[in-house]
């Protein structure tokens, strides 16, 4: 790919971790608070803590796949692969980088590896 898409694509990947990394602060703080909060007593709040915590935790797994996927984009950028295909190497469509630069696969293997 051209080095000047790449660093289109680079200065994407560099905004969404920072995106990522303040929401997972957030949901970091806000977990914390449902712990400490001493006044929710009450069974079904207590539910609610818990299903809110739950949540948050399925937030913070995600943000963190995110970032995973969002860090070895950046590396590809640097070795001059990204935009190509980890399984069979061909050009991933710009469209799709475009709806999202972290991806790794091309239509065709993503979809083969969800079948
Ligand atoms: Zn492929």
């Amino acid at each position: 790919m051209d080095p000047t898409r790449i660093e289109h694509y680079r200065q994407r990947l560099l905004a969404m971790r920072e995106e990522l990394e303040a929401f997972a602060e957030t949901r970091a703080d806000s977990s914390s608070t449902v712990e400490l909060d001493q006044t929710r007593q009450g069974r079904l709040s207590r539910m609610d803590a818990l299903q809110g915590q739950a949540m948050a935790k399925a937030g913070e797994e995600r943000a963190r796949a995110g970032l995973r996927r969002i860090a070895a984009a950046l590396a590809r950028c640097d070795t001059g692969d990204f935009g190509e295909c980890l399984e069979c190497g061909d050009p991933i469509a710009e469209k799709r980088l475009d709806f999202d630069p972290s991806v790794g696969l091309c239509i065709q293997c993503a979809q083969a590896r969800e079948e």
